[in-house]
This record gives structure tokens, sequence and C-alpha cells, in this order.
């Protein structure tokens, strides 16, 4: 083929490609010229996935009668004009593509007022050739129908999902608006059904209880942040009892924009780290405003994207208040109370040391303060104990299994890390001490590490060369053979057994609790079972063990009725 200049409306149509990839495309375009023509109510109507109509009302400032044509026109934007503009933007569109790009690749009718204007102006397209052009009778602001999106690129409407899967990102595209801007009131009509309707309340919260429902809002935790530099992060994370299978109700805005990005994504999940089950995601949506020129949203053809000139900032300036959050509500202990009514031999077996009334509230108040009652693992009954591995208990809302070992494991670590901090962790002495020869690792190891293992309770002594003592192991170990336990612990920690690195001290405290817990394969009497139930009910993050695999499993009433068909 000899080279040749492609016909206009080809050219046209490639260009659309770029930008109008499916019905979604188009309401997210219309959407922010709305936005950036400063609506307060934006309302969206479509139907058979916005294949066969999408529609948007919108009572912003609408375009001047002898300005309209111009509007569909490639590259033509009110909103920047010299190339300095554009690293300063702060208007959503400022490519001025899109409404050439969507009149292109459908038939559009367009019509829109200014508040100036006694008549509004009405414009009809097809396949991006102008048909009508006229003065019309119209409110305030503009209205945009794009009817069967794709007639005239045949290839492109074939790469279209199911009606109900091109729903579903319209949906998404317009919840991610309508949590941006919580000040404008959105609607979304979907085959003439209200899919929702937020109230412009200018609160997000306000927004997710829509979009979510309240049950899942009232489990969200205030996030607010702010650097030396200005930069601030606002929105909502999820509590540690919140948590998705996907990733992708972990949502960021960058200056009210909505973007992807990968590391951000890292930031908000190590926030949570130890926090939530392994293979499971928080729940957060966060708006990071930040000065124009330190972000390039125009790497990317949907500006789905962003760069920023300082990426490393950016995710500390994220990480830093989630995690914040993540720790004020976690679950705490009840105000100070015994631990049960008193020393019991089954106490002794779980490690429970009756005579030190442990931890107070005061030893965390420090930390962390008191979360509301519903963060709190809720009371349970225990019913019974199966495969001699999880404890079958009932709490308020349904039932629960719990793992008791991870149960266990959870409730050592937590009583361990607030000894720690009150400096009182002691050690239970052996009756003679035993003698240790060390592997050079080994020796390396415990000369690095002597301080943190005396925090948890071993108490070692040089016996020259690579020989060493061991005078005193942690009271949880007491019931275990010392030399076996010592040398266990060093090997894991040599290892490096406990995945979700942190502080040395609580990775030891990770791998001595572990090896301290109750095994399955035990059978527990009522009385243990009882009091591990009770004893996990007063840590601070009962659901998940410390190597963050669950400690529970829930299925609610409604679950339940719903599995019973009762629903
Ligand atoms: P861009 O948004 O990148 O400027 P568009 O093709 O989306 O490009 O829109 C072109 C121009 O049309 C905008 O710059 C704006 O001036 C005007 N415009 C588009 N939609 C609206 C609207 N809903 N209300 C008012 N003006 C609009
Ligand atoms: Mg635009």
């Amino acid at each position: 083929m000899p080279i040749q200049v492609l016909p206009a409306d080809i050219a046209a149509k490639i260009a659309a490609g770029e930008v109008i990839e499916r019905p979604a495309s188009v309401v997210k375009e219309l959407i922010e010229n709305a936005i950036d023509a400063g609506a307060r109510t934006i309302r969206l109507e479509v139907e058979a996935g916005g294949k066969r109509l999408v529609k948007i009302t919108d009572d912003g400032r609408g375009i001047a009668a002898n300005e309209v044509p111009l509007a569909f026109a490639r590259h033509a934007t009110s909103k920047l004009s010299t190339i300095e503009d554009l690293f300063q933007v702060k208007t959503l569109g400022f490519r001025g593509e899109a409404l050439a790009s969507i009149a292109a690749v459908s038939r559009l009718t367009f019509i829109t007022r200014p508040e100036q204007q006694v008549a509004g102006t009405l414009i009809r397209l097809e396949g991006g050739a102008q048909q009508t052009l006229a003065p019309t009778g119209a409110p305030v602001g503009t209205g945009v129908t794009v009817e069967n999106l794709f007639f005239n690129v045949p290839a492109r409407l074939k790469f279209l999902k199911a009606d109900a899967t091109e729903t579903g990102h319209i949906h998404r595209v317009v919840s991610h608006y309508a949590m941006a801007f919580p000040e404008i009131g959105f609607s979304l009509r979907s085959n003439g059904r209200q899919i929702f309707q937020t109230d412009g309340s200018g609160k997000l919260y306000d927004v997710l209880v829509t979009l979510w429902n309240l049950d899942t809002a009232k489990q969200l935790v205030p996030v607010s942040g702010r650097t030396e530099s200005g930069l601030t992060v606002d929105g909502f994370a999820g509590n540690p009892g919140l948590h998705r299978g996907r990733r992708d109700q972990i949502i960021f805005f960058v200056n009210r924009r909505w973007i992807q990005d990968r590391a951000l994504g890292q930031a908000v999940a190590q926030a949570y780290h130890t926090f939530l089950p392994v293979g499971r995601n928080p729940v957060a949506v966060l708006n990071i405003q930040l000065d124009p020129a330190e972000v390039d949203v125009n790497v990317h053809p949907t500006k789905a994207e962003v760069k920023f000139k300082d990426p490393r900032a950016v995710f500390a300036a994220v990480q830093r208040p989630v995690r914040q959050a993540v720790l004020q509500e976690s679950p705490l202990v009840r105000p100070a109370q015994p631990w049960a009514t008193g020393p019991s031999p089954q106490a002794a077996r779980f490690g429970l040391d009756m005579q030190r009334p442990l931890p107070t509230e005061t030893a965390f108040e420090r930390q962390e303060t008191p979360a509301a009652d519903d963060q709190r693992m809720p009371p349970m009954r225990v019913v019974g104990q199966i495969q001699q591995m999880y404890v079958i208990a009932e709490g308020p809302d349904g039932l629960y299994l719990v793992d008791q070992h991870a149960a266990h494991e959870r409730i050592l670590y937590e009583q361990m890390m607030a000894r720690q901090a009150q400096a009182a962790v002691a050690g239970q002495r052996l009756l003679s001490p035993a003698l240790l020869e060390l592997s050079p690792a080994q020796a390396a190891l415990l000369e690095a590490e002597q301080d943190t293992l005396r925090a948890v309770g071993f108490e070692i002594e040089p016996f020259g060369g690579r020989s060493y003592r061991l005078l005193a192991l942690p009271r949880i170990l007491g019931h275990t053979d010392p030399v076996a336990a010592f040398l266990g612990v060093l090997e894991e920690m040599l290892e490096g057994a406990v995945p979700l690195a942190r502080q040395t001290h609580e990775k030891i405290a990770v791998i001595v609790c572990k090896r301290a817990a109750v095994k399955g394969g035990q059978t527990l009497s009522q009385e243990e079972m009882k009091e591990l139930i009770y004893s996990l009910e007063k840590c601070r993050n009962p659901r998940t063990c410390p190597h963050g695999r669950p400690t529970m499993l829930h299925m609610s009433a409604y679950q339940l009725a719903r599995e019973f068909g009762r629903h």
C-alpha cells in the first residue's frame, strides 16, 4: 500500500478509540465535563449497559450558543491555553478531546443553556457529522444523550461485554465520582431502575452509607493526615474486621481524580500489617490533595494513572494516618478485670497468669485509645469442640468456629507484648541450668539478640567458646523441654520463619507463642474452651493470629438463614 493520509472520519475514529473504550468511558468523560462546569446535581440514565443509551443531565454553567459547535472540535477546550497550564491542571478535563471522540462513534444530542441566555442550543451529530444546530427551550445546564455507541465501529462493538458487566463498569465510575465529590448529588438509573442517589450533603461518610450500606459504613474509621509540605490525606479506612477478597475497595483520589496506583495500594495494605487474615484486603477511600505541580496527570489516556514527583513521600504520607486509624480502632481489652474468677489448672495450661492482673487498660492507653463497643469481639457461648481443633461458639450474630491453636497464639502474644510494654516479663528459672553447645550461626544470632531474648524471658550466659548456659525460659514455655524450646526458637529465627517481618522482639514473641500455644489434636474441657474464648474476647485484635491467619470463621444469622433457604 502506498503511504496515504487517513481520511478525517477514520482518523477521528482511531483517535476516539484512545479515550472511549466502552460505555463507562463515555460516562466518565461526561461526568467530568459536568463537574468542571460547576454542577451541583448530575443525573445519569443508562440502558443496555450504556450501549443503547447514556444520558446525563447537569445544572452547570452551560455553553454559550456561539461556542457550541466549537466544543465538538478536536482539541477545543476552555480549560487550558498555554503549555504551562498543563502543569497546573485543576480541572478534570483539559485535552479537549472527549466530546469530539464520543460524537465520532455515536449518535449524540447535546442541549445546553447558560444562565444569561433565555434560550438553549441543540446540536445533533451522527458519527461526528453535524446534523442539526438550532435554538431550543432548555433549563440552565447541559443534557447529553449518547445513543448507539460504536454503531459505526462494529469491531469495537463486538468487544463490549454483556450488559450487566458494562453496567457494572458504569456503576463503579459513577460511585467513584460520587465519593470524590460528596457536595454534588449524583443519581444513576439503569433500564429505568434507580441504582443509587447521593444527597450532595458534602460528607463522604453519607456517600459511603448510600453506596455500601450502613453496616459497612459503621465499620469505617476516619483517616486524616498532613505532611510538612502541605500534602493532605483524608477519608475513611475499615476497621480490621472489615476485609475483602479483592483489592478494588482500596480507592484513591488525587486532587479528587480517581486513580489506580499499585504502590499506594501496598501502602494501605501494609498499614494493616498483622491485623488482617492472610490474603484478605482492607477497605479504604482516601483523597490525597497536593500541589498540582507535584503530580503529572498527563501520563495515561484516561488519566487513570498519575506520576508523583516524589512517590516515596506520598507512600509514607498515606500509610501513616491509615496505620494510626487502624491502631486506634482495634479492639481493646475491657477495663481492668480479673482474667477469670480465680486461678485454675486450666488457666495454667493456657499460660494465663492469674496473680498478675493483665494487661490493664493503662498499659495500653499510652499507645492506643479504646475503640467503640461494636469493634470488639462479641461475648460468645461455647457450644463444643470438633476434630480436637476447633471450638464452636455462638455469638449474638450467629455461629463462630474458633481455631484453638491460632486463638491461643493470639492470646499469648498479646499478653507477652503487654508485659514487655510494662517490662514485666519474668522468665521461669530452671532448677539446674542447661548446658548448650551452639553452632556458629546460632551463637552469632544469640550474641546479637541477647537483649530481645531476655525481654521475652530467656536468660542465657556464656560458658566459654560457643558453649552457653540456659538459666531461665519464658514462663509460657514452662511445660516444654527447655533446651529443645530454646534451640527451636533460635532455629526459627535463623530461618526467618516469621514472614511478616517486624521488630525483632515481636518476631521472637511470635515464635515463642507459637511453640507455647495449645496444639490441634488436644481435647479441651468445657472450662478450658470457655477460658480460651473469654481470653480471646479480651484481645485487641482477636480475629487473626500473630502470623495473620484467621482465628475464627463467622457465619452470621443472616447467612445461616440464607443457606437454609429461610430468606
Ligand atoms: P475538555 O473537557 O478536555 O475541555 P471536552 O471535549 O470534554 O474537552 O469538552 C470541550 C469543552 O466543552 C469544554 O472545555 C467545556 O468548555 C465545554 N463543555 C463540555 N461539556 C460541558 C458541560 N456539561 N457544561 C458546560 N460546558 C461543557
Ligand atoms: Mg472533558
